[in-house]
């Protein structure tokens, strides 16, 4: 029997019902007044949680396109929490099944969790399933206390980034933050949907996934997703990537070491 066929992939209330309010709450956070200062700093939250999603949760956890002290693993841990996409072995866990059999093209051994067809499903109902809710922790981490404590009690980050913004800005700086955290959903989700779908093909994969310059533009760099498929473990995805840029410097100043460069023709 196929991995595929044990998978439950039903309806996940939970997940429905949390999503259905988070989007509520979402939409009537944008009737709240708020100043310049207050949308300023909700892009700023945008900004960091996404680069800690795409070169944290992504470029390091799923890829391990360069090396991290366990320090700064912690901090990836800690501030990609923050953008309420669970913990980084989950997302990884997950984004690795989406690797070995991108859009289910290959064969059926391992389900790609948001195959991008119809287009919804790969875009936000995938999520919404039973399918993957719980992966298996790889060994590499098994003994790794504080990672497998943040992993598992995620919703805590950004709970606390949300009672913090609401005792430094009240309602507007929560709201700012809310609306920061709808368009970071749907910015990280548009890679397994608009770039599975639309854009360029330059490099052969055998699989949809395109270049997308809008979805790049959003995602600090993941939107150039045809030619992350053809070279995964390369830290750069493609001429517009201040997620790399942001790695460059980290190198730079000593805090990530061997980053992985590859020719980008
Ligand atoms: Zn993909
Ligand atoms: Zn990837």
């Amino acid at each position: 029997m196929s991995t595929v066929a044990q998978l439950d992939s039903g309806f996940d209330w939970k997940s429905i019902v949390y999503f259905i309010i988070f989007h509520c709450v979402a939409v009537a956070c944008f009737f709240v007044p708020m100043s310049w200062y207050h949308i300023a700093i909700g892009i700023g939250m945008y900004v960091i949680r996404m680069f800690y999603i795409s070169t944290g949760y992504h470029r390091f956890f799923t890829h391990r396109t360069y090396d991290a002290p366990y320090w700064y693993q912690i901090v990836i841990a800690v501030l990609g929490s923050t953008a309420v996409q669970r913990g980084p072995l989950w997302w990884s866990a997950v984004h690795a099944l989406h690797h070995a059999n991108p859009d289910n093209t290959h064969d059926n051994r391992t389900a790609d969790p948001h195959k991008p067809e119809p287009f919804w499903e790969g875009h936000i109902i995938w999520i919404l399933r039973k399918t993957h809710n719980t992966m298996p922790i790889p060994k590499k981490y098994q003994d790794k206390k504080l990672l497998l404590l943040i992993d598992k009690y995620h919703i805590v980050f950004p709970i606390a980034l949300g009672v913090i913004s609401f005792l430094f800005g009240g309602l507007p700086l929560l709201a700012s933050m809310i609306i920061s955290t709808l368009f970071l959903y749907h910015a990280t989700w548009s890679v397994n949907s608009f770039a599975h779908t639309f854009g360029s093909q330059p490099y052969q994969n055998h699989d949809n996934a395109r270049n997308l310059w809008w979805v790049a533009i959003l995602t600090l760099g993941e939107g150039w997703h045809n030619y992350h498929h053809h070279r995964p473990r390369d830290s750069r995805f493609g001429w517009f990537d201040p997620g790399y840029w942001g790695l460059v410097f980290l190198e730079k100043i000593g805090i990530i070491s061997n980053l992985n460069r590859y020719s980008l023709s």
